[in-house]
C-alpha cells in the first residue's frame, strides 16, 4: 500500500499534476501547487460539483465570499474558543502530532486486518461465502472490528468531555509509536487552535487581528439574509460556495489529503426546524449518488455515521473513501441545527430569520450542510484511476483512467508521421475542436509511445491522422481504457467525444 501511495505521488509530479510548493527552496510542508494538468483536473471537479449542486437545483444559489472575515465571526462560530484539536509531542523526536489522528490511524490498521481476513475467506469459500455472516461470527474479524469500535468510542468520549489525559492513556495502552521514529515517549496532550492569524492594516497600533478562514461555511451564514432577500429565496433553499480554507494542521504526512491551504466545496441548506432529519437523509443519499455518477469503483465508498457529535450538530456522517492509506473522510454531511445563525444573531445583534408565509411565522432556519474537500476529491479520483495493466503481449502499461468528464485533456491529435501534410491536417482538426474541448498536439516519437504517454496523462481519446486521412477525411480514434481503435469521419469527431465527456 505504501508503494502504491508513493507511486501516486511521483506520477502526479511526473505528469504535471501536483508539485511541492516552492520546490526550488526545498518545498513547504503540507503545501502543494497544482501543475498544468492538476489545475485542469481540479477545475473540472469543481465545475462538476457546481453543476450538480447549483445549476441542477432551482433552489440552490452560489456565492463567493472573502477569505478575510470580521474577527467576531470566529467568536460566534466557536473557532476561537472551542474548535481546538488535541496535540501531543514526542519527547525524543520533538515531533508534534494530532492525538486523535494517531489513534484513528491505529484503528484503521485493525480495520485493514479485518478486511484482509474477509478477502482470504472470500477466496477460500468462493460462491458459498456469506460476508454478513462471516463478519459477525469469525472470532478474529469480530475481535478486530470490536476493538476498533471500542477505541474510537473511547477517544470520542474523552475528546467530548475534554478529558485529554484519557486520550494520552489510550495512546500508551495501545503502545502507539511515533510514525516517523518509532519512539513511544509522549508528552501531555494539549489543545491547539488551528487557525492562522494575520493583521489587517499597516499601522501596528491600529492593526486588527484577523484569521484566515478555516472553513468556507461562515461566509455563507453571515450572508444568509443578503441572499435570502435579494434572491427572494423560500425555505427550503441552499447556498453553495467553493473556495480556499486554511488550517495550521499538525500532521502533514498524507500528501494533499491534509494540507495547510486547501479548497472546500460546501453547501448549506436552510430548512424548517423539525424537518432537518428528512433533509439530512436526502443529502446523504444525494451526495453519495453524485460520487457514484463518476463511475469509480463502488467498493471505494462507505458511510461512517458519527456517534460523537460536534457541539453544533444533531446528526453527522462522513462519506469515506478508500485512499491508498485506507478508508478516510472525504466528505461530511452535518445537521448543524440553528447553532450558527443563532450565534451570529447574538454576536451581531442582527436578526437572521425567515418569515414562512405558509406557517405565518418567523424563525431561525435549521441547517443541513454538505462539505467536501476539493483536494481530497482530487486525490480520490487520481489515486483510484492510476493503474498498471499487463497486456496480452506481456508488456505493462500505466494508465490514468480518469472519468472522461474530469480529464484535463479530452483528446490528443497525432499525425502518424511528421511529413506529407499530416501535421497540417492534425492542426486543422485541433483548430476545429478547441472551441469545445481541451485538445493536445503531439508529433514526437513513434505513435505507440505517444499513445502510452496520453494513457499515463489520462487523455480519453487519441486521434491519429494517417495517409488514408488525406484521401477520405477519416481518422482513427483510440479509446484509452479499451485501447480499441475505430475509423471515423473527421466530421463526426465532435459528437463522438461529446458523448463521452459531457455530463
Ligand atoms: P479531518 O477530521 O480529516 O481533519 P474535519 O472533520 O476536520 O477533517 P471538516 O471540518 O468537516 O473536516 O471539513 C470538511 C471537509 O474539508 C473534509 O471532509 C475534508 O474533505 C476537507 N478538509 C478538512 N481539512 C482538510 C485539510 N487540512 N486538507 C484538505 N482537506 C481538508
Amino acid at each position: 500500500q505504501e508503494d502504491i501511495f508513493k507511486n501516486v505521488i511521483s506520477h502526479a509530479k511526473e505528469y504535471g499534476y501536483i508539485f511541492p510548493s516552492s520546490e526550488i527552496y526545498d518545498g513547504l510542508s503540507a503545501v502543494y501547487d497544482y501543475g498544468q494538468n492538476g489545475a485542469e483536473l481540479k477545475k473540472n471537479i469543481r465545475d462538476y460539483w457546481w453543476k450538480a449542486m447549483v445549476q441542477m437545483h432551482e433552489n440552490i444559489v452560489g456565492i463567493d465570499a472573502s477569505i478575510f472575515m470580521h474577527p467576531t465571526t470566529w467568536k460566534a462560530s466557536g473557532h476561537v474558543d472551542a474548535f481546538n484539536d488535541p496535540l501531543i509531542d514526542n519527547k525524543d523526536s520533538k515531533k508534534r502530532y494530532r492525538a486523535d489522528v494517531l489513534i484513528e490511524d491505529y484503528a484503521e490498521k485493525l480495520n485493514i486486518k479485518a478486511q484482509k481476513e474477509i478477502e482470504k475467506a472470500k477466496k477460500r469459500f468462493g460462491e458459498a461465502f456469506n460476508e454478513e455472516e462471516f463478519v459477525t461470527t469469525n472470532p478474529r474479524v469480530v475481535g478486530y472490528l470490536s476493538k476498533r469500535a471500542e477505541i474510537l468510542k473511547r477517544m470520542g468520549h474523552s475528546l467530548e468531555t475534554e478529558n485529554l489525559a484519557d486520550v494520552k492513556a489510550l495512546i500508551e495502552e495501545l503502545e502507539i509509536a511515533d510514525p516517523d521514529t518509532g519512539s513511544k515517549s509522549w508528552t501531555e496532550v494539549r489543545q491547539f487552535n488551528l487557525m492562522f492569524g494575520t493583521k489587517l492594516g499597516a499601522e501596528a497600533a491600529h492593526a486588527m487581528d484577523l484569521y484566515l478562514r478555516p472553513e468556507t461555511a461562515q461566509g455563507i451564514f453571515v450572508n444568509f439574509s443578503n441572499v435570502q432577500k435579494t434572491g427572494r429565496m423560500k425555505i427550503p433553499f441552499g447556498i453553495a460556495q467553493t473556495g480556499k480554507a486554511f488550517r495550521n494542521e499538525i500532521v502533514a504526512r498524507q500528501f494533499i489529503f491534509r494540507m495547510r491551504e486547501f479548497e472546500q466545496m460546501e453547501m448549506q441548506f436552510f430548512v424548517r426546524p423539525g424537518e432537518e432529519m428528512k433533509w439530512y437523509e436526502y443529502w446523504k443519499e444525494t451526495r453519495l449518488k453524485w460520487h457514484m455518477s463518476l463511475g469509480l469503483d463502488k467498493e471505494n465508498y462507505r458511510f461512517h455515521d458519527h456517534d460523537k457529535l460536534a457541539h453544533y450538530a444533531n446528526a453527522a456522517a462522513d462519506i469515506e473513501f478508500n485512499f491508498p492509506f485506507g478508508f478516510k473522510e472525504l466528505e461530511g454531511i452535518h445537521s448543524r441545527t440553528d447553532f450558527d445563525l443563532k450565534a451570529h444573531e447574538e454576536h451581531s445583534g442582527k436578526k437572521l430569520q425567515f418569515f414562512d408565509t405558509e406557517l405565518n411565522q418567523n424563525y431561525v432556519p435549521y441547517v443541513v450542510e454538505t462539505s467536501i474537500g476539493l483536494d481530497r476529491m482530487f486525490l480520490a479520483v487520481f489515486s483510484s484511476s492510476l493503474k498498471e495493466e499487463t497486456l496480452e503481449d506481456g508488456s505493462v502499461r500505466t494508465v490514468l483512467s480518469l472519468p472522461a468528464v474530469l480529464a484535463p485533456t479530452k483528446a490528443a491529435v497525432l499525425p502518424l508521421v511528421k511529413k506529407d501534410g499530416l501535421p497540417e491536417v492534425a492542426r486543422e482538426i485541433i483548430e476545429d475542436l478547441k472551441w469545445d474541448f481541451n485538445v493536445a498536439y503531439d508529433e514526437k516519437d513513434a505513435v505507440g509511445r505517444r499513445y502510452r504517454r496520453q494513457d499515463a496523462l489520462g487523455t480519453p481519446f487519441c486521434i491519429t491522422v494517417d495517409h488514408q486521412t488525406l484521401e477520405d477525411k477519416t481518422v482513427t480514434i483510440r479509446h484509452r481504457d479499451s485501447m480499441k481503435q475505430d475509423r471515423v469521419a473527421i466530421a463526426d469527431l465532435r459528437n463522438i467525444i461529446n458523448e463521452e465527456v459531457s455530463v
